[in-house]
């Protein structure tokens, strides 16, 4: 399509081509549904810790926890940085998980990249080309989530940013943008989750928990998304929601987790009767 001309490599060139992203023990794209979940920032050593202990025992593949925090207000909390880096490895000795966690700057690229299994670009840093080509120089994988006004041509331009640069590796993420809607955080938008798995060969996974911004909306925005074809889901998960020091309203409870976790596997049956490939 034209539209996407620009983005050659991440395209579908030939029919059911797929891009398999490894990181750590996980795989994304080879055809089995991936769970990443975790808090939104690493606050402290317990609560990551039980946190990665909750989310493997009730079957995630990937831990998520910013270190590094893209906050709107200066005001707000903003990550522990190199201490939630090391809490990030802690969690992973001990699980076994595979770590994604967000890279807001180019000049930590390397750092970050010592612990994470998969580098997240945030959606504010989509277009931030200098950190992109960082990013894809350390050669780990890379989730780039969809900035809030960026079209899905937009996104896969800056796959493609990250695949010229010498990374094949790139996870695509839907996880809402801005419209007119005010009654959820961003809205999920669940056609191009639905372009995404046809033009390209990128894995595609949704982010429910930014989108609805009340942890009540998540299981409905996960189910769309997964029916819609996304092949994994990333979702805030934080053992006390109400003391967490960010996004503590979208976060789901342990218990609101196991439930998605054991409804999930009913979605992928709704995505492989809509023949989503
Ligand atoms: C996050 O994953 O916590 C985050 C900040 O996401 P986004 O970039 O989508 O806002
Ligand atoms: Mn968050």
């Amino acid at each position: 399509m034209d539209q996407f001309a620009d983005a050659p490599d991440v395209l579908r060139d030939v029919p059911g081509r797929k891009t398999v992203v490894r990181a750590g023990s996980a795989e994304i794209g080879g055809g089995a549904f991936v769970t990443m979940a975790g808090p939104c920032s690493v606050e402290t050593e317990r609560q990551l810790m039980e946190t990665a202990e909750h989310v493997a025992r009730a079957g995630a593949q990937v831990l998520r926890g910013g270190a590094f925090k893209p906050r709107t207000s200066p005001y707000s909390f903003q990550g522990l940085g190199r201490e939630g880096l090391r809490l990030l490895a802690m969690a992973r000795a001990a699980t076994g998980l595979s770590v994604v966690t967000e890279v807001l700057a180019a000049a930590d690229a390397e750092m970050v990249a010592e612990v994470a299994d998969i580098l997240q670009i945030g959606s504010r840093s989509m277009e931030n080309y200098s950190l992109l080509e960082a990013a894809a120089h350390t050669g780990r994988p890379i989730l780039l989530k969809r900035g809030m006004a960026a079209t899905v041509a937009d996104l896969l331009r800056s796959a493609q940013c990250i695949v010229s640069h010498g990374n094949p590796n790139v996870i695509v993420c839907e996880r809402g943008i801005r419209t007119f809607e005010t009654s959820t955080r961003n809205t999920l938008d669940v056609g191009a989750i639905a372009v995404l798995r046809e033009v390209t060969r990128l894995p595609v996974i949704a982010d429910p928990s930014h989108a609805a911004g009340r942890r009540e909306l998540v299981p409905a925005l996960a189910r769309s998304a997964v029916a819609a074809g996304a092949e994994g889901l990333l979702v805030e998960v934080h053992p006390r929601p109400e003391e967490a020091w960010s996004d503590g309203e979208q976060a789901l409870t342990f218990e609101q987790f196991d439930t998605l976790m054991a409804e999930a596997p009913r979605w992928h049956e709704l995505r492989a009767e809509a023949a989503v490939a």
